[in-house]
Formats: C-alpha cells, sequence, structure tokens
C-alpha cells in the first residue's frame, strides 16, 4: 500500500481530465487542481450569502438585545 496515508481519493483534473492523485498541481499537465473545500464561499448563490448575511444580523442583534 504506497497510498495508504492518503485521505482523499483520486481527482479528475478539470485541464486535462486525467485522475491525479489530490495533490496541489496535476502531476500531468501541471496546472493547479482545485482543492476541495468543506465550505466553498465562491460557489454560493447571491440568495445564500444574502441569508448569511441576515443570520449573522440576527445573531448581532439577539446579542446585543441580551
Ligand atoms: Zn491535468
Amino acid at each position: 500500500m504506497l497510498y495508504d496515508s492518503s485521505p482523499q481519493k483520486e481527482v479528475v483534473c478539470p485541464n486535462c481530465g486525467k485522475v491525479v492523485p489530490p495533490t496541489k498541481r496535476c502531476p500531468n499537465c501541471g496546472n493547479y487542481l482545485p482543492r476541495k473545500k468543506r465550505f466553498d464561499f465562491e460557489k454560493l448563490t447571491v440568495g445564500e450569502i444574502l441569508l448569511l448575511i441576515l443570520g449573522a444580523i440576527m445573531l448581532g442583534i439577539g446579542f446585543v438585545a441580551l
């Protein structure tokens, strides 16, 4: 088992389409691979961002009221 310590599975490079290990850069074409984040703010829609802001404001008001 060479890749026993690797917690992630292999990823597909969006640039060349090859299945590569989850590294920072693709070993095949050398392009940067997209990192898998738990919370991707770039992919949030405007509505979700507004909801987040609203939630934060509500929390702030709650803390001030207490
Ligand atoms: Zn690639």
